[in-house]
């Protein structure tokens, strides 16, 4: 077996990664919990919109970020993407060029139609719209894959896409999360909420990449299992905080996680 450390982070070369594609066990009812930017997707929606219609504004992303609240971010540069004239049919359109790889869509096909007892669940700290353009775009939602999608609430006003936090700023209950979620939402409530509202599962899968991952990864138990993205934002932070109780395997490629999403079947 290749140490955690080594499958979490030392690959540098990322084309022929150490594998991971031990067996696991098979359970009856799963569920799969999937995260948007850079799990599902090949890419990461809010960026990817402003690397395609308007560098400028990519750069102004990575100025601000520090400075902001993710979300209400997000939403102001699409307002200023808006006064730069792109239209919606011109985010529309970069939305459904952005990269999601044919293996992960294959994984997960395939995965529902071999185990009927899986479920798929989409958390994810990107937006309705974006989400909602790009399922279609790649076959994802006839027939539907996911029973259920979590994420912020986006709507178009003419052709300005307005965006706004899962949580809003004036709610009364905000969130309590100490792990480091953002304001607009926790993922780790989120998916406590989404596991009270169904039936119970014999185990959770959870595929992420990103610091905001690390929350839901904390709530899984030892019969749950994490498929986590190398080299990103979630990896990083289970190597340095540790604290996790699932089982945690790692891919690079999308080509990975179709393998990893194979062992569930
Ligand atoms: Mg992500
Ligand atoms: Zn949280």
């Amino acid at each position: 077996m290749t140490d955690q450390r080594t499958l979490a982070a030392s690959s540098i070369v990322l084309e022929d990664p150490p594998l991971d594609f031990e067996p696991l066990p098979r359970a009856a009812r799963q569920l799969v919990v999937f995260d948007f930017d850079w799990s599902l997707a090949d890419q990461d929606t809010d960026r990817w919109v402003h690397e395609v219609l308007s560098p400028r504004l990519r750069i102004e992303f990575c100025r601000l970020k520090p400075q902001m609240q993710f979300t209400d971010m997000c939403a102001h540069l699409l307002a200023e993407l808006h006064k730069e004239g792109h239209s919606r049919a011109d985010l529309e359109g970069a939305l459904r060029r952005m990269p999601v790889h044919p293996g992960m869509v294959r994984g997960v096909r395939e995965l529902q139609r071999k185990h009927p007892g899986t479920e798929f669940f989409l958390l994810s700290n990107s937006n309705e719209v974006y989400i909602g353009t790009i399922l279609p775009s790649v076959g994802l939602t006839e027939p539907p894959l996911f029973t259920e999608i979590v994420t912020n609430p986006a709507h178009w006003d003419g052709e300005l896409l307005r965006l706004s936090r899962r949580i809003a700023p004036d709610a009364a209950e905000q969130h309590t999360c100490k792990v480091g979620c953002s304001a607009n939402m926790c993922k780790g409530d989120e998916l406590d909420a989404f596991r009270k509202r169904h039936e119970s599962y014999d185990r959770i899968i959870y595929v992420g990449d990103g610091g905001n991952d690390y929350c839901p990864i904390l709530r899984l138990g030892p019969n749950d299992v994490a498929f986590v993205r190398r080299n990103r934002g979630l990896a990083k932070r289970i190597a340095d905080e540790g604290g996790v109780q699932c089982t945690v395997r790692y891919w690079t490629g999308a080509w990975e996680a179709e393998q990893l999403l194979g062992l569930l079947a």
